[in-house]
Order: C-alpha cells, then sequence, then structure tokens
C-alpha cells in the first residue's frame, strides 16, 4: 500500500465542481486509488496566481467542494482529524486525505489564519508557493522567513500541525530549520545532487530535515527527476530515492508523487509511466531491484507519512 505525501486533488475536484460537475471523486478519481492501492494522501488546499479568483476565494471554494464531495461519498473518503480516524478508515478501506495547506497566500499579516485553518480540519501547513507573501519566499524569490512567518512556524508546531518546507527557498529553508522544533517535511521534493533545480533539496538539506525527525517525499514531477527528458522516467526516480536512503537511511524518506489534476480530460499522467497511480506498482517493483528490503519499501511507501501524520493527529 502507498500514502501519497502529496495531492492536488482537492483542486482538480474545485475545477470540475465550478464547471457543475457533482460526485467527481468517485466518478473520476477514486479508481486512480484503488488501482494503485494508495490508500491515503495528503490532499492540499493550493490556490493558483495565475486565476483572476483571490486566493481567499480559491482556498473556500477548495474547502466547499470537500464538504460536498464527503457529503455524497462518505464511505469512500474519510477526512482525518484524530488518530482514530485513522484506524477507523484504514479498517473500513476507505480513503482518507490528511487536509494541508499548499502556501498561507490569502491570509495577509495574521497568523490566527492558521487557528482558522486548523478549525477546518487543516493539519499540514507550507508557508509559501513558489512566490514571496508575508510568511515567507518561494523557489522564485531571494526573501528569507519574516517576523511573522518565524511567529507562524512557532504557531503550527505548537498545533503539532506539519510542517512543509517544499517550495521554500534556501534562505527560508534555513531559518525554519533554526526556528523548528519539531519534525519538519519536505512533502514533494526531491535531491538536487541528480537534478539541479531548486525545487529540489541539496544533500545538506535532506540532513537537516531528517535530523528534525522529518522526511523527503520523492516526487514525480518529471523536471524535478532529470533535467534530460529521455531521463524523466521511473529509473531515475528510483535513483532519487536511493540517493535519499544512502544519505539519511530509509526512515526519513517517504513519496509525494505530486500528479497533475490539471488536464483537461483529467487522463494525461506528468509520467506516463505512473498513469496516475494506477501504475505505482512498478515503482515498487523497481524498489526491490535497486536493493530496497520488503521492510524498507513499507517504510518509504507508506510507513513513514504515517508515523508523521499520528503525530500530527495525536
Ligand atoms: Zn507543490
Amino acid at each position: 500500500m502507498i500514502f501519497d505525501g502529496h495531492s492536488d486533488i482537492l483542486y482538480g475536484m474545485n475545477q470540475k465542481r465550478q464547471q457543475g460537475e457533482a460526485d467527481v471523486f468517485r466518478r473520476c478519481y477514486e479508481k486512480w486509488f484503488r488501482q494503485g492501492q494508495v490508500e491515503g494522501c495528503i490532499a492540499v488546499l493550493w490556490s493558483n496566481p495565475d486565476m483572476a479568483v483571490p486566493a481567499a476565494v480559491q482556498v473556500t471554494q477548495q474547502l466547499q467542494t470537500l464538504k460536498q464531495e464527503l457529503e455524497v461519498c462518505g464511505d469512500e473518503i474519510t477526512l482525518l482529524r484524530s488518530a482514530d480516524d485513522l484506524v477507523q478508515a484504514q479498517q473500513q478501506g476507505s480513503i482518507y486525505f490528511l487536509l494541508g495547506v499548499e502556501g498561507l497566500d490569502g491570509c495577509p499579516q495574521n497568523e490566527a489564519r492558521i487557528d482558522w485553518l486548523y478549525e477546518q480540519g487543516v493539519r499540514h501547513v507550507g508557508l509559501t508557493w513558489n512566490g514571496a507573501n508575508d510568511f515567507a519566499g518561494g523557489v522564485h524569490t531571494g526573501d528569507g522567513l519574516t517576523d511573522l512567518g518565524r511567529r507562524a512556524v512557532r504557531r503550527i508546531q505548537k498545533k503539532r500541525m506539519l510542517l512543509d518546507v517544499s517550495h521554500l527557498n534556501d534562505g527560508s529553508l534555513r531559518d525554519v530549520l533554526l526556528v523548528a522544533d519539531g519534525p519538519v517535511i519536505a512533502s514533494h521534493s526531491n535531491c538536487r545532487r541528480l537534478c539541479d533545480v531548486p525545487r529540489n533539496l541539496t544533500d545538506d538539506q535532506i540532513k537537516a530535515i531528517a535530523a528534525t525527525g522529518g522526511l523527503i517525499g520523492i516526487n514525480s514531477y518529471p523536471s524535478f527527476i532529470a533535467s534530460a527528458r529521455e531521463k524523466q522516467d521511473l529509473q531515475h526516480l528510483t535513483d532519487h530515492l536511493v540517493h535519499a536512503a544512502e544519505l539519511v537511511g530509509t526512515e526519513h524518506v517517504g513519496l509525494g508523487l505530486d500528479l497533475n489534476y490539471w488536464a483537461e480530460d483529467g487522463t494525461t499522467a506528468e509520467l506516463p509511466e505512473l498513469q496516475q497511480y494506477q501504475k505505482a506498482e512498478a515503482l515498487l517493483q523497481l524498489m526491490e531491484q535497486r536493493g530496497f528490503a520488503k521492510e524498507e519499501i513499507r517504510q518509504v511507501c507508506r510507513d513513514n507519512f504515517l508515523r508523521l501524520l499520528q503525530g500530527a493527529l495525536a
């Protein structure tokens, strides 16, 4: 079984609902999860800066979409609010979402927004997407953590929400690690040693994240796997898993597959070999061929994230 540390499914479901579709999860996405044996994911609220709709409104729409989807398929999806919810979902075979937020855009000058998000069920926070906001700088900017960002980091960790540094620029990541007092994750970032893009992590950053008790989730987004197009495949994705595991041990590595929910027909995989999740089994087989023991595969593909989820839900 697989746990996916980063999913934009709420964005995809909301796009379809805004176009008048209903019962979206069951009709469009459930089969991806079932066929790929993906039992749960961190499902993030993400506001697209290219849309005319303000960030705060996009987040509100996505929350409303989640609520409406839960009303029609409450057996198929569980929104996790407690450790008991996780146990129950696993027993019932219900696909579970840990609700997260990818970027605190739309919450200017106000860390109290974090309390509001928590009340909505959010248990995971990334401070920024690629741009900068009042809290921190993303990979397209040169800014570090602001004073408000420092207070936010403390508030997030006091509430035991998962703190996610994927998308932060190097200065902001450094600053978060100085302030953080608990596990930090990079839910969907690869190894910069193998693919030198700002969204990936240096060896030192990976070690520092592991030292907090956190993990890095390896991302299937092609241009984070390799710069050469012919190397953007599952073999080279596995290279990132091997490298990260050699650096910090398999207990600090996970999967944050970051599938594409933008395609008009909802069927185009970023990485065709994965066919969304439906061919995820191939990744597990490759890991075995590359020397991961069965127990290590279980850790990387599921258990490491679950250990952190249990901390966030305690
Ligand atoms: Zn992302």
